[in-house]
């Protein structure tokens, strides 16, 4: 994987779904079940933040097919998608 190496723990301020992009393809849920479920309208919804490491949210955030996934980072500034 040619990622840039920026993945260090506590860049993560925020994380959101996008309810309008989101397909419920769950594979946000299989990467971080700790952090992301379906709801009842089939849409992945943030249960816990904090529910997995930040390495593996952002993988989360990576393996979305529609890039519903957003990052923010401490100061405000979106980090994924870039
Ligand atoms: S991977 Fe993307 S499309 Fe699939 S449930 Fe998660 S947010 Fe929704």
């Amino acid at each position: 994987m040619a990622e840039e190496k920026k993945e260090k723990e506590g860049l993560i301020g925020k994380i959101e779904v996008d309810r309008n992009l989101c397909i419920g393809a769950a594979s946000c849920v299989a990467v971080a079940p700790g952090v992301f479920e379906l709801d009842n309208e089939n849409k992945a919804v943030v249960k816990d933040p904090k529910g997995a490491d930040e390495d593996t949210i952002m993988l989360a955030a990576k393996s979305c097919p529609v890039l519903a996934i957003k990052i923010f980072g401490k100061d405000g500034k979106q980090i994924f998608p870039e």
